[in-house]
């Protein structure tokens, strides 16, 4: 039986890597290329095939807004017989206030999951596409609040009240250190908040396999504002190829459920960065 897998914000970057990684590992698979653009969706799609013909009829471009829950409503009703889907579609630091990187990074793969789920065939898969920045935004906060973002009971509501607390600090230009959150990194606090919302999505639906990942430090359009005149590589930064590792090991490899792997695909804590290549995360 054929693999169908969505893969958010899959035009470019990580996304569009992952699209490939999938297709070139696994002949049964077929992608939905979610894209919010069409267009920049068709022109992925154009790219890939033109490289590897055979894909033409293994991707479908999807419309689909993660900030916008019509958007979402009408891709699922594009979609048939999940086997998977990788939430990838993300925004990083500049230009954006918090508000706008929670509604994408974080409430984003939840409104993906609450309607996709249903379609998730079962033994089906969900990969949330978080970063490093998740733990190391924890490892800044103080003991209760890191507590509180690693609870494996954590509930929806818990994840609310961190974030709407945060965007009332925020608001009133406040101190974030003050109130237990390190620096306050908008960004960090919403893949923290993600990788806690995947603990949860990960008990209430015990019959998926549901984790999230780093891709590592990738050459994107995300990340190419942060060189500052040195080159990617001075940067220590990879192709976008090289970032869907553990992308594909979640969505077909002997894996947990409910955690959070490095870009080596190896498991990895929540409350602090784990480098790649150093002993894998135990649960302790
Ligand atoms: P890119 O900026 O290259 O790609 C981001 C993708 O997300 C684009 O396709 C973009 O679409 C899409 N997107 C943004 N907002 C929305 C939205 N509201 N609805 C649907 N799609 C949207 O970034 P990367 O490839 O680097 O990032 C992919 C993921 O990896 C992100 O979640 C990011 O946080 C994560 N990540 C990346 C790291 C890196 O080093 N690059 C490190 C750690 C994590 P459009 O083209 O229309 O803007």
């Amino acid at each position: 039986m054929i693999r169908r897998i969505l893969i958010t914000g899959a035009n470019k970057g990580i996304g569009r890597a992952a699209v490939a990684a999938v297709l070139s590992a696994h002949d049964d698979t077929f992608v939905y290329l979610g894209a919010r653009d069409r267009a920049r969706g068709e022109d992925a799609r154009e790219a890939l095939t033109a490289k590897q013909p055979s894909w033409a009829k293994r991707i479908e471009v999807v419309e689909l807004d993660v900030s916008n829950a019509s958007s979402v409503t009408a891709a699922s009703k594009r979609v048939e017989g999940l086997h998977a889907v990788v939430n990838n579609a993300g925004i990083g630091f500049a230009d954006y206030d918090m508000r706008t990187v929670l509604d994408v990074n974080t409430r984003g793969p939840k409104r993906v999951c609450e309607t996709f789920v249903p379609r998730i065939r079962e033994g089906g898969r969900i990969v949330n596409v978080a970063s490093a920045s998740g733990p190391m935004f924890v490892a800044k906060c103080s003991p209760e609040r890191q507590r509180a973002l690693t609870d494996p009971a954590i509930t929806w509501e818990g994840i609310e009240a961190i974030m709407n607390e945060c965007l009332a600090i925020e608001a009133k230009a406040g101190d974030f250190a003050a109130a237990g959150f390190g620096g306050g990194n908008a960004y960090g606090l919403s893949k923290a908040c993600l990788n806690a919302y995947t603990m949860l999505l990960a008990r209430e639906h015990p019959a998926l396999t549901i984790n999230s990942c780093t891709p590592g430090f990738i050459e994107t359009d995300m990340t190419r504002p942060m060189t500052n005149g040195k080159t990617p590589t001075e940067m220590g930064m990879k192709p976008p190829a090289e970032g869907t590792r553990a992308i594909v090991h979640l969505l077909f490899g002997e894996v947990g459920t409910g955690w959070y792997y490095g870009s080596d695909a190896q498991r990895s804590p929540l409350d602090r960065y784990r480098a790649p290549g150093d002993p894998p995360y135990g649960g302790e």
